[in-house]
Parts: C-alpha cells; structure tokens; sequence
C-alpha cells in the first residue's frame, strides 16, 4: 500500500520513510502541504497520509481541511494521521476537528506509530473492497447504474466548464429474452459478461462502462465528437457480432443496437435530457432492425 509523508523537517521526513519502507509499505515523501495536497487529488493518489501539523505554506491542518471539503463520494477515502509535537489535549481535539482520523505526537514510540499505521491501513482496505461492491455490478464488474450516473453527471458539469464535447451511447442487447428462453438464463448471462468485455475493449482508457439495468449498457464518452462517438459506437456493435459467444458448451450469435446522443459546444443538455436523446436513438435502431447504430436525431446508419 502506498503512503504519502509530509513533513517540512527532512531528518524526520527521512526517518519516517525509512521506517515505513522497512514494514513494505511503498512511500511518497514531501516537503510541504501544497505538494502533499497535489498528490493526493492526482491520479492513484495514496489513501493514508502522515501529515505534519506545522509546515511552511499550506500546513497539516489547512491540508486536512481541505481533502474533507473536497471529498465527494466517488472518490476513495483519504485516511490521515496528523503528526506533530504538540500533545496537549486541546489540540488533539484541533486536528480531530479538522478532519484527522488518528494523531501522533514527535518524538513517538516506533511500535505504536507501526500498529496506528496499521490501524489505517485495515481501514483503508475496508474502505476499499466496500466502494468498489458499492458502485460496480456484480455480474458483469462494469460500474452500477448509480455510479455510471454520478460519472455521467459529472462528465455533463465539465463540459459545461470546459466545452471539450461529451457523448453518450446508450446500448441494449437485441432479443436478450430470446436467448434466455432458448439457451437458459446461465448462458444468458455469460452473454451479458462477454458483451460488456467487448465494450470494454472498444472503448477508450478514460471512458466509462455501467450497466444501467437488465441488458442496458451505457458508455460516458468525455472530450468526444459526434463523429468519434459513432466510430467507437461502430467498432462496438461490429465487436459483438462479429463472434459468437463462446460459453463453453454453446455459441450463442449476438447482436447489440446502440443510440447516441451528443454535447456540442454550447449544448445545454441536462444529464437526464441526454440520456433522453440517446434513448429515443436507441428506440430507432430498434425500429430499423437492430444490430445498428443510431445517432440522436440524426439519420440511422445501416449496419
Ligand atoms: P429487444 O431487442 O427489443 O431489446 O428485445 P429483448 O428481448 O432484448 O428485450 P426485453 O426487454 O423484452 O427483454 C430483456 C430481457 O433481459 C428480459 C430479462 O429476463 C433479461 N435480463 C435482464 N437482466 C438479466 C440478467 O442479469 N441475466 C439474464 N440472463 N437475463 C437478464
Ligand atoms: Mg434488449
Ligand atoms: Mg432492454
């Protein structure tokens, strides 16, 4: 597991890393809030910080403060043991205040700084397998209805912030409760762990895979074009019929319809109005034959 240090005193900076090092955790030391504040808001950022309380710039407590008022509930939670030489009581109280889980005061017992960092280290991984039961579907692992929504919700704000265009694919399996009824529900869902396997190697690395219900899919496209939008569209439906699904015993042929729906810039489109858009689009595919792309008032594309 990884742990990010900050402290502003680099022989007690050295130490910690040394000692965190020789119980295997890896470790990303810093001298200062601002750069312990970036690292962890970064990509992979660590879930466990030690924070010095007392550092130049943005110090522990301001640092602390700040990842709780940023924290949202997709984010994974940042788990922070407040360090300082302070030991009185009221200031304790302070940093619990401020939002840390743990406090130790300079100079510390090595064996109890070990089982504290340990104690956050259960939590995190908690927390961990909990967030991701929470927000992905058990049979498929894609995210769940409710966390692609949040992902899309968010996609819609930063298009509004930055303008850099958002498309939504909607797609739905086509007689999914044929292939129930003749190959049984088992096979009916390997159908469904194949078919979103496939999407998922049609898309791209920072987009986002949920099942929205039964055999509905949708696929949040940030930074995206119409066109793009229907060549990844493309490329999935393409994907899913050009093979059967192999089950093992069965080849079962599928086929998938898709609707897209996209923000231009300047497009003022609510999350719930794309998913409208991409819906009707998808109801067109339906209408024209399935297995095929449909773009939101757009014509159909014939597969
Ligand atoms: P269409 O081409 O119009 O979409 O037809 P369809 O048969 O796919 O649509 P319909 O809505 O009639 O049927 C959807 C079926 O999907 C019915 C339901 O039993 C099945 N289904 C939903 N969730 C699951 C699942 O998790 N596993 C399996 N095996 N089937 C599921
Ligand atoms: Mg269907
Ligand atoms: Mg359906």
């Amino acid at each position: 597991m990884k742990i990010l240090i900050a402290d502003d005193d680099p022989v007690s900076l050295l130490y910690l890393e040394d000692a965190l090092q020789d119980w295997g955790y890896e470790v990303v030391a810093v001298p200062d809030g601002q750069r312990a504040h970036d690292i962890l808001h970064g990509k992979d950022g660590p879930m466990l910080a030690i924070l010095d309380w007392m550092m130049p710039g943005m110090d522990g407590i301001d640092l602390c403060r700040t990842i709780r008022a940023n924290a949202n509930a997709t984010d994974s939670y940042t788990y922070i043991i407040m360090l300082t030489a302070r030991r009185e009581t009221e200031f304790v109280v302070e940093a619990m205040n401020a939002g840390a889980d743990d406090f130790i005061s300079k100079p510390f017992d090595v064996a109890e700084f070990e089982v504290r960092v340990r104690a956050g280290k259960r939590i995190c991984e908690l927390e961990q397998a909990l967030r991701l039961k929470a927000t992905h579907d058990a049979l498929t692992g894609v995210y769940n209805r409710g966390a692609i929504m949040d992902i899309l919700q968010k996609a819609v704000a930063r298009h509004e912030r930055e303008q850099r265009g958002l498309a939504l694919l909607f797609a739905d399996l086509d007689h999914f409760k044929h292939i129930n009824d003749k190959y049984g529900h088992p096979a009916g869902d390997a159908v469904l762990r194949e078919v979103t396997s496939r999407m998922g190697r049609a898309m791209r690395e920072y987009d986002s895979l949920g099942r929205y219900g039964g055999e509905e899919l949708m696929l949040v496209l940030p930074a995206c074009t119409a066109d793009h939008a229907l060549v990844i569209a493309e490329r999935i439906r393409t994907a899913i019929c050009a093979e059967p699904v192999d089950t093992g015993d069965q080849l079962i042929p599928t086929s998938i319809s898709i609707g897209v729906a996209t923000l231009a810039e300047n497009s003022t489109w609510s999350s719930s109005q794309l998913i409208q858009q991409a819906d009707s689009a998808l109801y067109q595919a339906k209408e024209a034959g399935r297995n095929r792309v449909a773009m939101a008032v757009a014509a159909v594309l014939p597969p």
